[in-house]
This record gives structure tokens, sequence and C-alpha cells, in this order.
């Protein structure tokens, strides 16, 4: 029918970039980890070419190509929510899910930092204080996080909710979205805002249409924006399906004086934007309840203002999401193809010339002594040469990917 057609248009394209590009270079680690291992037991097996300088040298950069191979594997799309209570930002992240996840009711307040994303391998679904081992059902979500339950958590705790990978696309594509207690208390969890949001990609100000911008949510972002420069910054004007069903002859002055307001917060107070036109893409008008509840089955057979509100939600999601996918794309992954090149130009330096010269010394020498010494030198220095192969590989993957990047990058330039 029309209207799932136009439900399915969701997810943007650019995310699974962020997921290609993930896997090549684990890929380029993966490869370059084989490498260093195969040299290391050449050098250990090998009595005549036993170097201990060499091996040292050899194991840092092993573990120098392990460690930013565990970081590569933890890097995934940060995308963090902000807000007075009440104005949505559950139902925003609900909506994004396709599902009910966080809590979100009259009256309900999320009392504390919660981080929805994709569970790991052999893991099943659940909900975890993140400095503690125990998991708990999703369930256990509604109580844990609520400001009103006895149970509930300290402002500054950070629940993961680990949610099965192939249940909500948005988190198959390694975005991780958190959900942040009101600002007005999160202003005052500096230490929380520093280790929990601030390695975000992109933020998002979840605003009620119905009022205007607080004192509180100016204060709070010229303090991000303090500590950032120039943050990917998004504001939803959410609960417009009840904004502009009070005065429906009234409803675009309304929209005007808010994209007003908003367009000076961005450009002249935090100055994250240098002119109003892209200040005024990243402002939008929606419904994040009725987004939740056309993607749930809820609402079937949505009215006309409805489907339109629901079309500028999913032009929010899909221009969050190819910002998303750009700036990850270029902060988490820039620096690791630095790296490997660094790495990949001081092991042909430092190690493989003065080693290929080493044995070629070595086979100069033993001209005189036993035949088979000498065939079993030069076997190993056939299999350098095929390592050399391998490396030469890894370099191209390399110079490949970063010319790939290299021009995401460059287009991202050019377009702000
Ligand atoms: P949070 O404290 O910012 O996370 O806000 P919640 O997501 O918990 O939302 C507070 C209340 O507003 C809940 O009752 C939601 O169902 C409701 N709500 C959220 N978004 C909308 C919306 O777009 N339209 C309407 N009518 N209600 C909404």
């Amino acid at each position: 029918s029309s209207v799932s057609s136009f439900i399915s248009s969701s997810s943007s394209s650019r995310l699974s970039e962020f997921v290609d590009a993930k896997t090549e270079l684990q890929d380029i680690y993966h490869d370059l980890s084989n490498y260093l291992s195969n040299f290391l037991t050449i050098l250990e097996e090998t009595v005549l070419l036993k170097d201990r300088q060499m091996l040292e040298h050899l194991c840092a950069f092993s573990s120098r190509v392990e460690a930013i191979a565990k970081v590569l594997s933890r890097d995934r799309m940060k995308v963090a929510f902000f807000g007075r209570t009440s104005n949505g930002k559950s139902a925003v992240i609900n909506a994004l899910l396709h599902e009910k996840i966080l809590p979100s009711a009259m009256g309900h307040t999320t009392s504390c930092f919660c981080q929805v994303q994709a569970n790991g391998s052999n893991e099943t679904e659940h909900v975890k204080v993140e400095q503690e081992d125990e998991h708990m059902e999703l369930s256990a979500l509604s109580q844990l996080a609520s400001a009103h339950s006895p149970g509930a958590l300290k402002p500054s705790t950070l629940l993961q909710v680990n949610m099965a990978k192939n249940r909500c696309s948005i988190l198959d594509y390694d975005v991780v979205l958190m959900d942040t207690p009101g600002v007005d208390v999160t202003a005052q969890l500096d230490d929380c805002l520093d280790s929990y949001c601030m390695d975000a990609d992109v933020f998002i100000l979840v605003l009620n249409a119905e009022s205007t911008v607080s004192r509180v949510e100016r204060q709070f972002f010229k303090d991000v924006a303090s500590k950032l420069s120039r943050p990917n910054l998004f504001i939803l004007n959410n609960r417009w399906d009840k904004a502009s069903s009070l005065e429906p002859e009234m409803e675009q002055k309304v929209k005007d004086q808010h994209m007003e307001r908003c367009v000076n917060l961005l450009v002249d107070e935090l100055g994250v934007y240098s002119t109003a036109q892209e200040a005024w893409e990243r402002i939008y008008h929606v419904s994040a309840l009725e987004a939740l509840h056309i993607r749930n089955g809820q609402i079937t057979n949505p009215s006309g203002q409805t489907q339109q509100r629901y079309q500028e939600f999913l032009r929010f999601e899909n221009d969050f999401s190819n910002c998303l996918a750009v700036s990850a794309l270029k902060t988490k992954f820039g620096p690791h193809l630095l790296s490997a090149q660094k790495i990949l130009n001081q092991l042909k330096s430092t190690l493989i010339c003065p080693f290929i010269e080493k044995v070629s010394r070595l086979i100069d020498e033993n001209k005189e002594r036993r035949a088979n010494l000498n065939a079993e030198i030069e076997d190993w220095l056939i299999l350098m040469q095929e390592d050399r192969e391998a490396l030469q590989y890894c370099f191209e993957e390399l110079t490949e990917m970063t010319q790939r990047v290299g021009r995401c990058v460059l287009n991202d330039q050019i377009k702000t």
C-alpha cells in the first residue's frame, strides 16, 4: 500500500559506509597483525637470524597494532539527545528504533543516562549498569530508569540497553543512541557529560514545540559549544502535532517564530553554523509519538498532516544519519588510517630493510660453509620476499582506503 511504502523509506545508505569502512580497516589491521606474527616466528625459529633488538622492536609494533585493533572494534557512531524533561527525547529514540524500548509516558522522566546499542555477539538482550556485572531483563528498564521509582538510579549512572542487532536496523549499523536526563539535571553533571557524551558525532536538541527554548537549554548548549569546536547540532521541535493543532491558522506563524529563534540560537548565540541557511536545514518540526505509532502499526491510516509531519521526521532521520556517518568516518577512522600508514612505513625502514640486508650478508658469509645451511637461509629469504609482497598489498589497501575516506572528508568540507 502507499502507506507502507512511505513508511519503509527510512534509513540512509551512508550509515553503511561507516560499517564497510570499519570492516576494511579491521581487515587491514588483521593482515598487519598476521604479517608481524609470521615475521616473529621467522626471527625466533632461526638461530642464525636471532637478534634481540629486532625481536623487541617487532613486539613493540605488534602491541601497537593490537591496541589500535581493539579501539577500532569498539568504534561506533554516537548520537546524544538533550532537552528538558518531557520534551520527548525517549519518544524520539523509540521512533528511531521503530519500537517502544525506552520508557516514555506522561509524567515519566528518565533519571539517568541511557545508552541504547546492539549487544555483543553471543549475548542475549539485556540491561546493565555500566560499572556492574549483573545482566537484567529489558523489562526492568522502566523501573530502573524512572526518576519516580523507589529503585531509581543516581542521575550520573550510565545504563546500557543492549538490543539484538537485527531488532532495530539503526543499531545494526553500529549506531549508539544516548538518552540523557533532563538538561537541568545534565548541566550539573559536568563529569558525566564529558565522559558519556562529548565523543558523540551528532547532538540532538529536543525542544517542546508548545513552548520556547528555555534559558537552561541555551546555557547548556553554550557550554557544549565551548567544549567542542562546531559540534554537529540538530534541533527537533517535537510535539508538533499538539502545537499545531492548538490554532491551525496560526501554524505557519508559530513555525516561522520557532525557526527564527532556533536559527538565532545556532548561528548567533552558539556559533555552530555560519549562515542562516545552514542552520535552517538542521531545524525540524516533528511528532516523535506519531512517527513511532506509524512505525509500530498503531496508526494505520494517517491524515495528510500526520503524513507531512512523518515526512519531516524521515528528512530528519536521513539528514542526521548522513551527517553522523561522515563525521564518524572522519574523526574515528582518519586517525586509524594514519596510524596504519605510519606503522607500515616504520616497519619497512626499521625492520624489513635491515633484515633483508642481514640475510643477504649471512648468505655471502656462509658461501664456503655447508650447502644445506645456505639452503635453509635462502628458504627464509624467499619467505621474507613473500611477506614483503603481503606488506605491499597492505600498503595498496591502505592507499585506496585513504583516498576514499579522504574524498569523503573533502566532500564534507565543500558542503560546510
Ligand atoms: P523525555 O523526558 O524528554 O524523554 O520525554 P518522553 O519521551 O518521556 O515524553 C514525555 C511525554 O510526552 C510522554 O507522555 C510522551 O508520550 C509524550 N510525547 C513525546 N513526544 C510526543 C509528540 O511528538 N507528540 C505528543 N502528542 N506527545 C509526545
